[in-house]
């Protein structure tokens, strides 16, 4: 079973007396341990799919299934819970507090749930883990960017997420830099054991996922095996 499967899922938003439909009633399926990258140009849905496959929101119309459980109509709290559990997330700005090191900003989506050693050694390990190690002590502002994204990514790992979604999570970063990120991503993806999507305008990404899934209006344009010209930095 697919960990995350959505059905004829329509969203509209309502603006203004106009009606804007951002996904046209597409499917999905998101497989554990698949690494998937959604392009596609701006204005088509993209940042839409990935906040209804992250539990930010719900459809207008159409079925999600999180692990077989019907999420499209579920309440908000119940969805938070869910969300905390299973998800991680990544964005472009970083959204690290200045104010924290590495490890703390690692170790803040844990800081109500008890355990704090347990909760350092973690953080100390994903730090290790995304080659930060020598970084723990480190302010924000005494990072690079790329290195502040991978500060990000140990901090979506924090709580073992079953998914981990990133929106445009090289936007900010130099090309060089942002090979480096997804590098990253397609080793987390193989070694956490857990699912990645990505939404990205760099088209190298085929080059990473396992599969990339085009929107153009809301409507899903391909889906299937992706093109890997070079071979794929992963395969
Ligand atoms: P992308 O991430 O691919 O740039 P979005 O998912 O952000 O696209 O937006 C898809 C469409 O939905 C666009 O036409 C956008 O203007 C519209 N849209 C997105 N969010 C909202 C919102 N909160 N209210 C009204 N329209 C929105
Ligand atoms: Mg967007």
């Amino acid at each position: 079973m697919a960990l995350i499967t959505g059905t004829d899922v329509v969203r509209e938003y309502e603006t203004g007396g106009e009606t804007v439909r951002a996904l046209e009633g597409i499917d999905f399926a998101v497989d554990r341990g698949e690494f998937v990258s959604i392009v596609g140009p701006s204005g088509s849905g993209k940042s839409t799919l990935l906040n209804i496959l992250g539990l930010l929101d719900t459809p207008t119309s159409g079925t999600v299934l999180l692990d077989g459980e019907d999420v499209s109509g579920m309440a908000e709290a119940d969805r938070t819970d869910r969300r905390s559990e299973t998800i991680g997330f990544v964005f472009q700005s970083f959204f690290l507090v200045p104010t924290l090191t590495a490890r703390e900003n690692v170790e803040v989506p844990r800081l109500l749930a008890g355990q704090p050693d347990e909760t350092t050694r973690r953080a100390t390990e994903l730090l290790e883990r995304v080659g930060l190690g020598d970084r723990t002590d480190h302010y924000p502002d005494e990072l690079s960017g790329g290195q502040k994204q991978r500060v990000a990514i140990a901090r979506s790992l924090i709580n073992q997420p079953d998914l981990l979604l990133a929106d445009e999570p090289t936007g900010n970063l130099d090309r060089e830099t942002g090979d480096v990120i997804l590098d990253e991503f397609g080793a987390v993806c193989e070694e956490e054991e857990v699912a990645v999507v990505t939404v990205t305008h760099d088209d190298y990404v085929a080059d990473y996922a396992d599969r990339v899934v085009e929107l153009i209006d809301g409507s899903v344009v391909t889906g299937e095996d992706a093109e890997h010209p070079q071979g794929g930095a992963r395969a």
